[in-house]
């Protein structure tokens, strides 16, 4: 058996682990980072995100003509995320992190040499529960991928770094207990399956969420979700497996809220997999037809930028639980994006001119990928040919074609009256229209049916799982919590593991950007705590 010991074990080199060992590092701690990964995918997920932090009271938001406080931030919060006052931890972490974001993770990042673009987005509004009264979502300007790539050299050329010991390779299995006291935990290498034992004062779990587990995400589907889809897509972590949640729990800690989820309801199936059911996260483009499996559209419209949970939800309630979009080539070159840094190159590789080229001229590369490669995007020059593509996909002929022209010629009728018409789905285009970060990336009153924007796209969208919202519960100090609420000693946990922060700050929703700001946020406040 391999044995090594330090001051402080960090479980997970993903963004909570990086910044945990930065801040111990510089905290004066010896540190060993473990994780079951190899080093090229070092950072987790956030390198491949999209980049997106909640942050209130910016200069990016002043500069926009936008007045956010740590009051509003958190009255939205508390309503989007259903978050009722006996929730005290979840409750007392959303407070903390729209106080605190502003300096701990915005200020931090900044300082670190990392930026945003000019514009903050403005996403999950809120639609029966107020979400965003303002933007606040700040993207990294070279997304995840530029976020871990700073990070990374900072550790690796840290004055102290002879003080950090990295594993890769190591699968933790369980945490060690001497006296009521963690000391350590055990695992064995993913190559060779020799067991190792690694003992520290500390120990910060950091190993991400559940979501990776398709099993865990259908055991622990929320009711509201009915029953988990017959196909669901993986957009989290191959090892977000839940095993450190188990191990935590054997110890005696609380793990909480693992039927809430940040699931996205635009999945569709990646081209080149990196794992079983890999699965994309697609912008749905709000001026698309978002229609059921018989190809009826879902009423009242399904339009997104209001309540992620909202449409996974509807979606759910359907017979067969998953969707089509239909649009035209021209709304797909304006609104179609897909979440992530492997799909943002311009953003990703800090491409001003191609950047700005795509948003004025269209992703033209996106939509010829997603239309040459991705089983689940359909091309046609008509209507009844699509259908004609969309039932052999669907193996069946739920799809009417009739129905169908009928409900586009309507919807392309309203379309023409603009904001002023009957259908909520133009309302709410129109709505968005008056926000300067979404006019650029939403079509005008945009007909289906127009000849010169075609030709046509069906896109079948499925559930893909991503966050875990619930996770272990911790104090602010990051301590993990048992059942009588005692912090066990020496067990920390941070990131999407402690479903970020307090088991679940969230709630029920999320404001989202508070998932990269929460993994900063709270390893900043678990390798404090620890130093101090
Ligand atoms: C495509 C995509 C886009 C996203 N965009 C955004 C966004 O714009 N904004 C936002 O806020 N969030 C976004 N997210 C979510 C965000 O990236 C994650 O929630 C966050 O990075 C989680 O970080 P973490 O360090 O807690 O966990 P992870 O990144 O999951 O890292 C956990 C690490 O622990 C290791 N591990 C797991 N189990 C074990 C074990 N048993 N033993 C040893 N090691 C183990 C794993 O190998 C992994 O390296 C996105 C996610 C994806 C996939």
């Amino acid at each position: 058996m391999e044995r090594l010991d330090s001051e402080v074990i960090v479980i997970g080199a993903g963004l909570a682990g990086i910044v945990a060992s930065l801040e111990l590092l510089a905290a004066g701690k010896r540190v060993a980072l473990l994780d079951r990964d190899i080093e090229a995918n070092f950072g987790g997920l956030a390198k491949e995100s999209f980049g997106g932090i909640l942050a209130v009271g910016t200069r990016e938001q002043r500069r926009a003509g936008i007045t956010d406080t740590p009051d509003l931030a958190l009255a939205d919060w508390i309503s989007f995320g259903e978050l009722d006052a006996a929730e005290t931890w979840p409750r007392r972490w959303a407070e903390a992190y729209v106080n605190e974001c502003h300096d701990e993770v915005y200020l931090w990042l900044k300082e670190r040499g990392i930026g945003f673009l000019p514009i903050p987005h403005w996403v999950e509004r809120g639609q029966t529960q107020r979400g965003n009264s303002v933007p606040r979502w700040h993207i990294v300007w070279g997304t995840g991928q530029e976020l871990i790539r700073q990070l990374l050299e900072r550790l690796r050329s840290h004055p102290r770094r002879e003080a950090l010991a990295l594993h890769f390779g190591q699968r933790v299995e369980e945490l060690m207990v001497e006296d009521r006291r963690v000391v350590g935990c055990r695992g064995r290498s993913e190559a060779s399956g020799r067991p190792f034992e690694a003992r520290a004062g500390a120990v910060i779990v950091a190993s991400g969420g559940i979501n990776g587990s398709l099993e865990r995400v259908r055991a622990h589907w929320h009711a509201d979700w009915r029953k988990p889809p017959a196909t669901l897509l993986n957009g989290s972590h191959a090892f977000a497996d839940g095993t450190l949640h188990d191990a935590v729990q054997a110890v005696g800690g609380r793990v909480t809220h693992l039927d809430r989820m940040w699931n996205y309801a635009g999945g569709v199936h990646h081209w080149r997999p990196r794992k079983p059911d890999h699965g994309l996260s697609l912008v749905p483009p709000r001026s698309a037809l978002w229609l059921n499996w018989r190809g009826d559209r879902l009423l009242p419209p399904l339009v997104t930028g209001f309540d992620t949970r909202d449409l996974v939800t509807r979606v759910c309630a359907e017979d067969r639980q998953y969707s089509w979009q239909l649009l035209n080539r021209r709304i797909a070159l304006k609104e179609l994006a897909v979440s992530g840094a492997e799909f943002n190159p311009s953003i990703r590789d800090k491409k001003k001119l191609a950047f700005l080229r795509d948003m004025f001229l269209g992703n033209r590369w996106l939509v010829d990928q997603l239309r040459d490669n991705c089983i689940d995007v359909l091309c046609a020059d008509t209507l009844p040919e699509l259908v004609r593509k969309m039932n052999a996909l669907q193996g069946d002929e739920a799809i009417d074609c009739g129905r169908l022209v009928a409900t586009v010629v309507a919807y392309d009728a309203q379309v023409v009256l603009g904001e002023h018409c009957q259908d909520e789905q133009v309302q709410r285009i129109a709505q968005v229209r008056k926000w300067r970060g979404d006019r650029l990336r939403t079509c005008g009153f945009q007909k289906i049916l127009e000849p010169q924007a075609g030709p046509l796209f069906a896109i079948r969208e499925f559930i893909v799982s991503r966050k875990s919202l619930g996770g272990m519960q911790t104090d602010l100090d990051c301590r993990v919590l048992d059942a009588a609420g005692d912090p066990i000693a020496g067990l920390y946990a941070a990131g999407e593991a402690a479903g970020f922060g307090g088991g679940g700050m969230n709630g029920l929703r999320a404001l989202e950007g508070t998932f990269l700001g929460g993994c900063i946020h709270n390893a900043r406040r678990a390798a404090r705590a620890i130093s101090q």
